[in-house]
Formats: C-alpha cells, sequence, structure tokens
C-alpha cells in the first residue's frame, strides 16, 4: 500500500511518563503504517526543558505559529517533588501554560461519545464542548481580610493621575474584599476564538453571565461577545446554519441539563473551571475528553485532556502491565491530522483521520477496552486489554 503523503509538516511536541510510552505505540502502529508522516518534532519531556532552559516550549509554540497546526502530548507540569525527582535547574512553568500565553487561545474541551460509555445525564446524545475563558477575574485577584470597622473603596487612578473611586462597602466590623479584573482585548480573542470553533464544527455556541448582576463588569463580556458576532460572525452562522444564543449563567445551567447535546458552551474564567469538571465526568472519563487549543488568528493545537497518568507510568517502569486508555491521544492526532488536512486539501488525509477514530469507536463498542472503561460500561463481559494490546486491535479494525 502506497503512504498516504503530507505537504506540510504537523508541529509534533512530544511528552512525559505514560502518555510519551503511548505516543510512541500509537505513531509505530496506527500512523507510520500508513502515513508518509512529515512533523516537525519538539521533545517537551521535562529532561529536555531543562536541558533547553524550556527554550523547546517556546520554540514548539513559535513552529505552531508558523505552521498553523500542532499535536501535543501531556507534560509534567514542575512541582516540588519533580524538582528532586528530574534535578530540575529551576520550576519550569506549564508548557500548557507558555503555549497559552503565546497563542492567546482558548481551549475547548470535549468528550468522546461512545455506544456503552453513557453519559449519566441521560438526555445527553451529543458532546457539550466546554470553551473556558483562560485569563483573569478571580485567578487574578487581590484579596483583603478587613479585621475592623472602615470604608473600603475602589480606586483607579489614570496615567496622569486622575482618581476615580467607587464605595464598596463601609464595614461596622470584620469582614472581607476582593478586587477583580479582565481586559477587553482578553475578552475580545476568547469572542474570536469561540466564533471561529463553532464555525469550524459548525455547532451552535451558548454564552452565558451574570449581567443582570454584574450590570458592567459580565455586562462588557456580553456586550463585546454581541458587537465581535454582529460586525463579523452574524451573516456566515447563518450562512453556515448555526445560532449564537446569550443567556443568563443560571438559564444556561438549567437549559445544559435538559439539552442533548451537541453545541460550544462558553463560560467565563470561574464558570468553565467548574462545569468543565462537571461535564466531563458526567460524560463518563478524563480519559475520553479531547482538546483544543485555537488561538484568535486560527492556530490550532490539539491534545488529551488528561494528564501524564503518573501511577501507570511507575507500574509500567516496574516491569508490571498496564491498561493505559489511548483514546484522547488517538483523537489528539486524528484531529490535528484532519485539520492540516483541510488546510492543505488533503482528501487522503481527512478520511484517514475519520477511518482511525472510527477504528477506535468501533474496538470499544466490540467490547474490547482498557481497564479504566470496562469499569463503567454498560456492554456485558468487555475483554480488557493492557496498554498496547488495545492499540494493536485498532490497527487490526483500521
Ligand atoms: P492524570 O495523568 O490525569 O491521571 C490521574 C488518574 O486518572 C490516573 O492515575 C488514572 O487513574 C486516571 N487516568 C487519567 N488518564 C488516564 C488514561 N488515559 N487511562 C487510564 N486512566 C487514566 O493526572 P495526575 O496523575 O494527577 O498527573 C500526572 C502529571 O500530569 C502531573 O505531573 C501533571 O502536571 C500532569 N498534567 C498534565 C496535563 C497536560 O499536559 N495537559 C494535564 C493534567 C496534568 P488510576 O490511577 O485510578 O488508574
Ligand atoms: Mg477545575
Amino acid at each position: 500500500m502506497e503512504k498516504i503523503k503530507m505537504t506540510t509538516p504537523l508541529v509534533e511536541m512530544d511528552g512525559d511518563e505514560m502518555t510519551r510510552i503511548l505516543w510512541k505505540m500509537i505513531k509505530d502502529n496506527l500512523l507510520l503504517p500508513y502515513i508518509d508522516l512529515k512533523t516537525e518534532y519538539y521533545d517537551l519531556g521535562l529532561e529536555n526543558r531543562n536541558i533547553t532552559n524550556d527554550q523547546v516550549t517556546i520554540d514548539s509554540a513559535n513552529a505552531t505559529k508558523k505552521y498553523g497546526v500542532a499535536v501535543k502530548c501531556a507534560t509534567i507540569t514542575p512541582n516540588a517533588a519533580r524538582m528532586s525527582e528530574y534535578k530540575l535547574k529551576e520550576m519550569w512553568k506549564s508548557p500548557n501554560g507558555t503555549i497559552r500565553a503565546m497563542l492567546d487561545g482558548t481551549v475547548f474541551r470535549s468528550p468522546i461519545v461512545v455506544k456503552g460509555i453513557e453519559p449519566c445525564v441521560k438526555n445527553w446524545k451529543k458532546p457539550i464542548t466546554l470553551a473556558r475563558h483562560a485569563y483573569g477575574d478571580v485567578y487574578k485577584n487581590t484579596e483583603m481580610i478587613i479585621d475592623k470597622p472602615g470604608k473600603a473603596e475602589l480606586v483607579y487612578t489614570t496615567e496622569d493621575g486622575v482618581e476615580k473611586r467607587e464605595l464598596i462597602h463601609e464595614f461596622s466590623g470584620a469582614g472581607i474584599i476582593q478586587g477583580m479584573h479582565n481586559t477587553d482585548d482578553s475578552i475580545e480573542s476568547f469572542a474570536r476564538s469561540c466564533f471561529n470553533y463553532a464555525l469550524e464544527i459548525k455547532q451552535d455556541l451558548w454564552f452565558a453571565t451574570k449581567d443582570t448582576i454584574s450590570k458592567k463588569y459580565d455586562h462588557t463580556f456580553k456586550d463585546i461577545f454581541q458587537e465581535i458576532y454582529d460586525k463579523e460572525y452574524a451573516e456566515k452562522f447563518k450562512e453556515y446554519g448555526i445560532e449564537y444564543f446569550y443567556t443568563l449563567i443560571d438559564d444556561a445551567v438549567a437549559r445544559v441539563m435538559k439539552a442533548e447535546g451537541g453545541f460550544i458552551w462558553a463560560c467565563k474564567n470561574y464558570d468553565g473551571d467548574v462545569m468543565s469538571d462537571m461535564v466531563s465526568s458526567a460524560f463518563g472519563s478524563l480519559a475520553m475528553m479531547t482538546s483544543v487549543l485555537v488561538s484568535p488568528e486560527g492556530y490550532y493545537e490539539y491534545e488529551a485532556a488528561h494528564g501524564t497518568v503518573q501511577r501507570h507510568y511507575y507500574k509500567y517502569l516496574k516491569g508490571e502491565e498496564t491498561s493505559t486508555n489511548s483514546v484522547a491521544t488517538i483523537f489528539a492526532w486524528t484531529g490535528a491530522l484532519r485539520k492540516r488536512g483541510e488546510l492543505d486539501g488533503n482528501i487522503e488525509l481527512i478520511q484517514f483521520a475519520n477511518k482511525l477514530e472510527k477504528a477506535t469507536i468501533d474496538t470499544i463498542e466490540s467490547g474490547k477496552m482498557t481497564k479504566d472503561l470496562a469499569l463503567i460500561t454498560s456492554i456485558s463481559n468487555p475483554t480488557v486489554l493492557n496498554s498496547e494490546e488495545f492499540i494493536k486491535e485498532i490497527a487490526k479494525i483500521l
């Protein structure tokens, strides 16, 4: 069989621990036999980040800006324990954080829906994709404990020294205060990433805030989304037969629970943090959740939503058998290959990505799966495969 040719390289970001092992198995068994794989390889494994003083992460993000599409393996975000484990020169920042800041992107997470792994919410039939604004609000707050009576004010001083003040509260006793911010630039990028992604996957976009209570802060989010939508996207949405829909956050939560799925739910930073955990656990498993970072300029970085599965890696190092789910990592590859195919007009590459996804889903639906899924499936007597057997089983069907 002649291998599928690629014209433009994918940016390949290798990673750590068990997902680094799966990465190689996926390439060897599911990609290299069929595709003349062209990638520009960046080793974001912690060892190499330490050797290069994390320059490799910056280089990989710049390469993503150059080529437009990247696929990333899960990576370790160093903490104190990793400092000694890997003898690090510094506690390097999270690669995802660095890449997200450089691409100014929004992360979209969606579950991979398979028969036999049913969501807890029984009317959810199609994936719900969650888009979380990744800048500001309570995540960049300033807080103060108030311990005696007094007056709290919000003070803003312009560069030329003009002051603006608003009373927060006259305290008659102890209490607490908090200040937070966001910027129009960041909200605009978030809005454009969401509108672009909705067009990309041809799904409705929902956005919700608490603008009835927060008449300036949240209302600004609502207004910026609406202005950008009306000016830049309304016509395209109409043409694509999709809808942009704004509602109050309480109403959105109630509607999501009753909906059947198949839409994107854009959330402010805190709402997105909380709701993405709710949506992903209700859909079944973190190992069945994909994640794509979309920049307002239209750069894409695909990855799995889970981490490096450290506990399984230590078993693997001891020579023990592991049953680690590779589905989300496979879908990171198929997402990136399909996008590359679309940008390059490479039909064969798009078809390959679709077939690999179907083979993966068919494998699970035929009752062959890794242990994490076997524990939650409604299929009776599933066959539990180890990490490599599962990938080889997909290869057979493919
Ligand atoms: P994790 O890798 O997501 O794994 C946590 C647990 O979830 C695992 O021990 C396993 O449960 C289960 N699990 C997750 N993915 C699985 C899969 N594919 N197949 C089967 N089970 C799976 O989180 P962690 O162990 O807390 O973090 C490990 C490292 O990942 C950390 O250094 C962290 O910094 C990093 N991390 C990276 C990213 C990223 O690059 N995007 C995201 C999150 C975390 P059982 O042990 O019960 O089987
Ligand atoms: Mg959370």
